[in-house]
């Protein structure tokens, strides 16, 4: 009798496209896991600014990593938790600062080697629903769905700018869409598993539609193609 894995669902798209809501809301639906990567990296991204290591020195930052426990809890239901050496970090992730630091610790292969293999292990038995940049080009390649999410920079600029002001940052669009497009180009020019949408994955726009829909359609393509 051979073991088989319950099915992982990969998204993958540049920052504000409505990966994490949308993922999380179809994990709810299936009864599966979500797993946030993109969490992982800004943990490592707030604990280099909190201990003042170079943010630049790959060997500084890989050092810092390997002795960080990051645990980002999966429940989808919720906001992903993320506790670093036992100590809630959820609220310090989605800062300027670290919006404007974490590509820099994402840029390096020791880094993303380390990341990955910590990820793997994460969704190793499936039913999982897994957001990032790399998710169905690297670190599932084998997903059995695959999608793509994109939205024009001024629709992605404006959910940032709603998310900040939640946590209480009201910040001005024209500079929050230079700083969106800043990361994007950070993430999709970088040598090591730059953001790309991988052959297999189903593009789907959501400048024009409620985060409902979207999550509908990823539905019923699941629905279609997981067995
Ligand atoms: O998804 P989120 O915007 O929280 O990701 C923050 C940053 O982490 C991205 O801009 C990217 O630099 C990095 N990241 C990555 N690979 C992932 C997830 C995130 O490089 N799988």
């Amino acid at each position: 009798m051979s073991f088989r894995r319950r099915p992982i669902i990969a998204f993958d798209g540049p920052a504000g496209a409505g990966k994490s809501t949308v993922a999380r809301q179809v994990a709810v639906e299936l009864g599966y896991r979500y797993l946030d990567t993109g969490a992982m990296y800004r943990a490592l991204a707030l604990a280099a600014l909190h201990s003042g290591v170079d943010l630049r020195d790959e060997q500084e930052v890989l050092t810092l990593l390997k002795t960080l426990v990051i645990d980002v809890t999966g429940d989808p239901a919720a906001l992903t938790r993320v506790f670093v050496g036992g100590e809630e970090v959820t609220d310090l992730l989605r800062t300027p600062e670290v919006n404007a630091s974490v590509s820099l610790v994402a840029e390096f292969l020791s880094v993303r080697d380390e990341m990955v293999q910590r990820q793997r292990e994460i969704v190793r038995e499936g039913g999982v629903v897994v957001d990032g940049r790399d998710v169905g080009t690297v670190i599932v390649p084998e997903a059995e769905v695959k999608f793509f999410l994109t939205a024009s920079l001024t629709a992605r600029a404006q959910r940032r700018q709603r998310d900040l002001a939640r946590i209480g940052y009201h910040v001005d669009l024209t500079g929050l869409a230079e700083d969106i497009s800043r990361r994007d180009n950070l993430d999709s020019t970088r040598v090591y598993a730059p953001l790309r949408q991988a052959a297999d994955a189903v593009l789907i726009d959501t400048s024009n539609q409620d985060v409902e829909d979207v999550v509908a359609e990823v539905i019923a393509h699941c629905r279609e193609h997981v067995r």
